[in-house]
């Protein structure tokens, strides 16, 4: 017993190292890939349930190796976010995101431009000043950004956040907090935060077929916005019986493969000007 608990141990070492090699080499790249414009955000409109024209589109980071093909952004991010480099991932994003959506303002179309923040970001003592930096440099309106955070980021030291958040909140932009619903519990801190919309995610999307508690949550999600008057946008939307069931009085966007994946900016231009009618 005692011989195969060495032989395991070893075992277990050997995969140690070279999973904390491996991290260490994806490290590396990463911060290589950062220098070398092999970074990128791609972008995922956002449509108006009530007028069928994008109004808005979300940046999904993704890494373009220069040897081809495309790594998502779930296999880097947490390795950013571990090492910190998350920091300078994420303001790449927010630049290029402000001044993409600066160039369609420019061309006529008024895109709301959102960026997904991270806890290791939201926490930085001069991220305001980040923000108000870029909108100044871009020249985007900062109506026309809005940030996305997590419930557990919002939540992670309630009384000191408030206080980020109104800070954030007076730059002019807008907050929406991301998957709502798969988070916290307690749902008093929409009342007492500065948020504008709140995003549902997409495992709570279903459909006409579904179960009545499926739906029910999605109508209780609705009505809660509606009492709060915050936007909502639903995620995941795939099919167009889904949005049957969204029946708000607020103002609904509307985010999926139904619609378009995430694509790179120069594949957006041309939707700006189309009709999604459903
Ligand atoms: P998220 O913020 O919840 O983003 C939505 C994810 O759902 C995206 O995955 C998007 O491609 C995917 N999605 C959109 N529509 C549909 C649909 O109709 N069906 C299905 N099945 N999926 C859909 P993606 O792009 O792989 O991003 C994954 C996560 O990575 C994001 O989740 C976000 O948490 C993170 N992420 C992406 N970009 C950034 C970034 O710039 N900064 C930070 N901090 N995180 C990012
Ligand atoms: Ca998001
Ligand atoms: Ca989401
Ligand atoms: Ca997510």
């Amino acid at each position: 017993a005692k011989q195969s608990g060495r032989c395991c141990y070893k075992f277990y070492q050997d995969s140690m190292n070279s999973k904390a090699a491996a991290r260490l080499q994806l490290e590396q790249d990463l911060r290589q890939a950062l220098k070398s414009n092999e970074i990128v955000p791609f972008y995922q409109p956002q449509v108006c349930a009530r007028s069928g024209r994008i109004v808005g589109v979300e940046a999904l980071v993704r890494w373009l190796p220069l040897k081809g093909g495309i790594i998502p952004p779930d296999e880097f991010i947490p390795i950013a976010e571990e090492t910190g480099l998350i920091n300078e991932l994420g303001r790449l994003v927010l630049e290029q995101g402000c001044y993409q959506a600066k160039q369609w303002l420019d061309s006529g179309h008024s895109v709301r431009m959102a960026i997904n923040v991270s806890a290791h970001q939201f926490r930085q003592h001069d991220f305001t000043q980040t923000v108000a930096q870029v909108l100044e440099q871009s020249q985007l309106p900062p109506s026309l950004l809005e940030l996305e955070l997590t419930e557990s980021v919002i939540m992670s030291d309630a009384e000191e956040n408030i206080a980020r958040l109104v800070e954030l909140k007076s730059l002019g932009v807008s907050l929406a907090v991301d998957d709502f619903g798969t988070g916290y519990s307690s749902l008093s801190y929409l009342k007492r935060f500065p948020i504008d919309i709140l995003k549902i995610d997409r495992s709570f999307m279903c459909d006409v077929n579904s179960a009545l508690d499926d739906v029910a949550i999605v109508e209780a999600i609705l009505a809660l916005a509606e009492s709060l008057k915050l936007g909502v946008i639903a995620e995941g939307i795939e099919y167009t019986s889904q949005i049957a069931i969204l029946k708000s009085s607020n103002e609904l966007l509307l985010q999926g493969y139904l619609f378009s994946r995430p694509v790179a900016a120069e594949y957006i231009g041309p939707l700006l000007s189309q009709n999604f009618t459903h």
